[in-house]
């Protein structure tokens, strides 16, 4: 297999409901795991985390479990990567005269 491993499954099991959804300090709760499980064995599993932390402009932006990693995982990777100001829409810096 080359392509998405999710490919064929119920969306919504990558969106486990708020209170399924675990902090990086604790264990998976059964709906993350039911998605990471999909993810263990998904060729694409790079490409899939990067587009996701590039493609959000906030960490709360960061939604559900993709690239393998549970959304309490992937925040923590953008606000290390980015951090905890929005990515577009900034105003831009003044310009001193
Ligand atoms: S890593 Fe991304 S593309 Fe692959 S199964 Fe998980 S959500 Fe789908």
């Amino acid at each position: 297999m080359t392509g998405p491993a999710c490919v064929g499954s119920d969306p919504e099991i990558f969106f486990p409901p708020p209170w399924e959804v675990t902090p990086v300090e604790a264990p998976p709760s059964n709906g993350e795991r039911e998605a990471l499980a999909v993810c263990a064995g998904c060729p694409v599993r790079s490409w899939c985390l990067e587009d996701d932390l590039a493609s959000a402009s906030t960490a709360s932006r960061v939604l559900g479990v993709r690239g393998g990693l549970r959304q309490s995982e992937r925040r923590a990777m953008h606000r290390a990567r980015y951090g905890r100001r929005p990515r577009y829409g900034t105003a831009p810096a003044e310009v001193s005269s």
